[in-house]
């Protein structure tokens, strides 16, 4: 059976299968992707009114991809001081922002008390917002650098108003590849087990992956499995996230770069692989906004949000980082023959716009 019979038969992907979706056409291989995504949500496409806050870009981890990281390529370093972060998020919500996403650096001068007491300060001056704050590879700085299990971590997120986790820190989880780009960080069986805690707590999160650097096709589909089983076991991820690397001002030393098609394939490919999480977003931040439009028809059903302000891709080189008007947001995705639905952090419709 030819893996394109497979997959409209609704047969589960594996690697190999997965591999030879790479060599079809682009357009077949949309097309089946899109047949996907219509049984799944029509032509429904999801964003959220947010706001990232990247408190710290202080880290004592050295990811060699990284550009934000004041201990890396980056001469300015920084500590929002829990005031200005809340006032921040004050601003945000004032602005119609439901959502604060809050993902930083392993800062091991901030203490314990800043990356927990932000929190709380949050909710104690916004009790609706929904806070998505803390990726595995943060958690686990925190459990390592204060002595504490990661239990106890996940345990005092909830207490401090963390609602659901993000979906960062996964890069790829090929160990060896791991290695060479991020060696020291949380590692992925680290990584999968907390979120496999968290959703043990009820708790919903995301998952990334990051592509586009050093690794191979076939790591991306192992990255992609390992995720697909623990979604077997817990249902906890909400959305897969596929980030495309941002070249500039890091110690990667990449030579070639996934070209426009590549990166289509990848997202369609993960929306055939991963049949079992619910959405799969094209984060216009790094993929750029025409190539997330368009990624619409590759699989993908959510574009993020209107963002406001992101530090962390912009540093990499990520030239359309710095947020988006409501207004044009939303004709970008009808004007691409899409239906843009407002959806909350858990995916909740809003407002059909
Ligand atoms: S990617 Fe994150 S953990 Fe790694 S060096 Fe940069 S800020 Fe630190």
């Amino acid at each position: 059976m030819s893996v394109v019979e497979k997959v409209r038969n609704g047969e589960r992907i594996g690697m190999e299968d997965a591999l030879a979706l790479y060599e079809l056409d682009l357009f077949t291989l949309g097309e089946l992707a899109d047949e996907k995504r219509r049984a799944m949500h029509g032509k429904k496409t999801y964003f959220n009114i947010n706001r990232h806050i990247n408190p710290t870009n202080v880290c004592k981890d050295v990811c060699k991809f990284c550009a934000y990281s004041a201990s890396r390529k980056n001469p300015n370093p920084y500590t929002m001081p829990i005031e200005e972060i809340v006032e921040t998020a004050q601003k945000a919500w004032e602005h119609g922002a439901k959502e604060v996403h809050i993902v930083s650096a392993h800062n091991p001068e901030a203490g314990l008390e800043w990356y927990l007491g932000m929190f709380r300060a949050i909710k104690e001056a916004l009790p609706d917002i929904h806070v998505k704050a803390l990726t595995a590879a943060e958690i686990n700085f925190l459990a390592e650098e204060y002595g504490l299990s990661i239990d106890e971590v996940l345990d005092a997120m909830v207490e401090n108003g963390v609602d659901s986790m993000p979906g960062g820190g996964a890069e790829i989880f090929d160990e060896k590849v791991r290695d060479y780009i991020c060696k020291g960080k949380v590692t992925s069986k680290g990584w999968l087990d907390i979120h496999r805690k968290w959703h043990e707590r009820g708790r919903k999160s995301n998952a990334t992956m990051l592509f586009g650097h050093v690794e191979k096709r076939e790591h991306r589909i192992d990255h992609m499995l390992r995720l697909r089983n623990l979604q077997d076991e817990t249902g906890g991820f909400n959305c897969f996230i596929p980030l495309v690397y941002q070249r500039e001002n890091n110690f990667l030393k990449v030579e070639s770069f996934p070209t426009g098609q590549e990166i289509l394939k990848t997202m369609a490919i993960s929306r055939l692989v991963l049949d079992n999480i619910p959405h799969l977003k094209a984060y216009w931040v790094t993929a750029t906004i025409n190539l997330a439009l368009i990624a619409q028809e590759y699989g993908a059903n959510d574009l993020d949000g209107t963002i406001e302000r992101e530090s962390i891709q912009a540093a990499a080189g990520a030239k359309s980082a710095h947020g988006m008007p409501l207004d044009d947001f939303v004709h970008l995705i009808k004007d691409s023959g899409f239906v843009p639905v407002e959806r909350d952090s858990l995916y909740n419709e809003l407002k059909v716009w």
